[in-house]
């Protein structure tokens, strides 16, 4: 076995402590090594002069060593290393804190680059423990990589000399030459040297490329391969001409073109014999429980059970209404199933879906309790997917064997995001809001016209309609929790008196919720003031004006979804971004919002401000994660390597051809990787 795959343990000069340092790093052989790639790069080739180097800045500079001080050992365990040194143009002191055996190796007469923070007065400049190697050093550009205890920044870059050593005597190559030749890119026998050592900065940014060339395309090739593999399960069959257009005649609106387009991609899914694996996606208000409730009623009618499963309690009640009253009146059981169903009703839905006789099955995660079974389950639908956890949809894939799943989300994910991450799904979008909407008119303020913002919302008040005021709410902490009950009891009894207040938040428990939910859809509350809770699909069409307080706080995506529960009836509707912490960033960000309101368009530009590790927040999605391409930056990259992909399935979908063997094993690899480290 080549000696790259062996425990990184046996490596020259590692040994068993530093393979336990490299552990924390994901690091166990010389192999996984070569990918520890630099963070960015200390650029010796062009230092400047001691006059140019401003203080509190990093400089490069080319330093002889003039003299050395004695260590002054200040006390037990803190000494300081003095030298001082020139460039013939002016003189520094370099100094060290506790690192004597730096100190140590400087030889007074002796050159070296240097690159460290400027500091001391304009008589005396110091350079802080810098960074250095000799001035004839070969290699000028030096990596930074990321470090761990036990790891200095020599340390990693001595070990990795010595990887790179050994796969400089015994390279290989799974890109095929004609690959590496049609998109110019550097061989892997150039690329993994050039990454560590490069020989200028240009070849460190072509090896870059190679490197996440292969990584986009090995991670499109492998999902592609997955796609097909997961598809291969049997489904229930139903009939394609399945006629639900009594559905559509019972519906108090006509649905709009994309409504009936993502209607007719499901129904076609589910006629097929192989699952549906679906994402419905569509900005808030867009009508995406309408078409739910057909598929429901083309599943329903082709005589099988369907169930939908929403994140929250308030969603899961919401949802249980509206879909019974479309599906009710064309002789559909709907059912409702949640965490706080009394025992009794409980027994008898259970037993219900048992029977067959439930049509739909609304609800929370409850329904997928041990304890709840369907007599046909053919499908399976999730609102707001990206809110559950790994268990709960791993527990839903196996409750139906292989039912076909219809994804629901609210959020306008990027494209190029959605295909990464989503990249075993197809995808319909609706596009446009249903008729009769009027865009929400956005006004960014500040604190100084939050009486007149007060006044405004209190003529939509007076008028009839329903408002809300979000105040963010860092989850867990009371401090803010109390801000916002203090916040409804003040404006209850100023600024608003004479109004019903009413008060939503997160810690509340499920039922106190409800309960304040359902007084605002009666419109026993006018104003209600909310933490985020109300982010999640809330609709209430009377309700035309939103406040949002410190909205510099939310990212544009969570702004967007707030401000979608307005502008959901036929009233003109408004939102207001108060904010009193103006930077140019901020300002920049909320003239967006008022600018438009295409959730897509928002997506992009909280992904390009916040990157994709942001944009998900903690949320896994199970795929290898990227570790050298970066999306925002590597569109054009990505474009290309998807073009690619598509071009060598349809040669190779296998991968079986001889020239991509290679390539094969290395998709297998790290996708095997994946699974092995729970990620899937
Ligand atoms: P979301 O995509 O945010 O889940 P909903 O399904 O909750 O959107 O729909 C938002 C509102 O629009 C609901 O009150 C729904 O009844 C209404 N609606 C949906 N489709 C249409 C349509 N084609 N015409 C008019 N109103 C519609
Ligand atoms: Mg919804």
């Amino acid at each position: 076995m080549n000696e790259l795959f062996k425990s990184i343990s046996k490596l020259k000069g590692v040994g068993e402590k530093r393979s336990l340092a490299y552990a924390k790093l994901r690091i166990s052989t010389p192999y996984d090594l070569l990918y520890h790639l630099p963070r960015h790069y200390l650029d010796y080739t062009s230092p400047i002069t001691i006059a140019d180097a401003a203080f509190g800045e990093i400089a490069v500079l080319k330093l002889t060593i003039v003299s050395k001080f004695s260590p002054q050992h200040i006390r037990k365990g803190f000494s300081i290393y003095k030298a001082v040194a020139t460039d013939g143009t002016d003189n520094i002191t370099i100094v060290f804190y506790n690192t004597g055996y730096i100190f140590d190796t400087l030889n007074i007469g002796s050159e070296y680059c240097m690159s460290g923070k400027i500091s001391g007065n304009i008589i005396k400049k110091e350079i802080l423990s810098p960074h250095i190697i000799p001035a004839d050093s070969k290699n000028l550009i030096r990596p930074v990589y990321r470090l761990t205890t036990g790891l200095t920044l020599s340390r990693i870059t001595s070990d990795m000399q010595v990887a790179v050593d050994i796969f400089k005597r015994e390279p290989f190559e799974w890109m095929p030459e004609s690959i590496l030749k049609d998109h110019s890119l550097m061989t892997l026998q150039d690329a993994l040297p050039e990454i560590h050592f490069p020989s200028s900065m240009e070849k460190a940014a072509a090896a870059r490329r190679r490197l996440a060339f292969d990584e986009l395309l090995e991670l499109q090739l492998g999902l592609s391969m997955y796609k097909k593999r997961s598809r291969s399960d049997s489904a229930n069959k139903m009939r394609e001409d399945t006629d639900i257009t009594k559905f559509f005649e019972m519906l108090p609106f006509a649905m709009t073109n994309s409504q009936r387009e993502a209607v007719d991609d499901i129904c076609s899914d589910l006629a097929k014999s192989v699952p549906m694996n679906r994402l419905l996606q569509g900005d808030v208000g867009s009508g995406k429980t309408v078409v739910a409730a057909a598929a429901c009623y083309f599943a329903i009618k082709n005589g099988f059970q369907a169930a939908l499963m929403a994140p929250t309690e308030i969603l899961a009640v919401q949802h249980y209404y509206t879909i019974s009253k479309f599906l009710e009146p064309l002789g559909v059981k709907v059912d409702l199933l949640t965490g706080s169903v009394k025992s009794k009703e409980r027994k008898s839905v259970i037993a219900s879906a048992a029977s067959g006789e439930t049509g739909l099955l609304v609800g929370t995660h409850a329904i997928f309790q041990k304890d709840v079974e369907f007599l046909n389950l053919a499908l399976v639908i999730t609102d707001e997917q990206h809110r559950f956890g790994v268990t709960q949809r791993s527990m839903l894939a196996e409750k139906g064997g292989t039912p076909h799943k219809l994804v629901m989300s609210a959020t306008p994910i990027p494209r190029t995001l959605a295909l990464i991450i989503y990249g075993d799904l197809d995808i319909s979008v609706l596009r446009e809001l249903p008729g009769g909407r009027k865009p929400i008119e956005t006004y960014a303020v500040t604190g100084k016209l939050r009486q007149r913002s007060y006044n405004f919302i209190k003529q939509q008040l007076s008028a009839g309609r329903q408002g809300y005021i979000v105040c963010p709410m860092i989850e867990e902490n009371s401090g803010e929790l109390q801000a916002a009950a203090t916040y409804a009891e003040d404006i209850a009894q100023n600024a608003f008196s004479g109004y019903r207040v009413g008060l939503l938040h997160g810690k509340l428990s499920s039922k106190e919720k409800d309960a304040v939910m359902e007084s605002f859809q009666k419109h026993e509350i006018d104003l209600l003031v909310c933490t985020t809770v109300v982010e999640v699909g809330i609709d209430v069409p009377n309700a035309t004006v939103m406040l949002i307080e410190n909205s510099d706080r939310f990212g544009l995506s969570q702004l967007h979804q707030l401000r979608g529960r307005v502008g959901r009836g036929k009233h003109q509707s408004y939102c207001i971004l108060m904010t009193d912490h103006v930077t140019d960033e901020s300002r920049q960000r909320l003239r967006l919002m008022s600018s438009t309101t295409d959730g897509f368009k928002i997506a992009e530009e909280d992904l390009k401000m916040r990157g994709p590790g942001d944009f998900f927040g903690q949320r896994q999605h199970g795929l290898p994660p990227l570790k050298i391409a970066d999306l925002t930056k590597d569109m054009l990259l990505f474009e290309e390597t998807k073009n690619l992909t598509r071009e060598i399935l349809e040669k190779d979908p296998e991968l079986n051809l001889p020239e991509y063997r290679a390539l094969r094993l290395e998709v297998l690899r790290l996708f095997a990787l994946t699974a092995e480290n729970g990620m899937n």
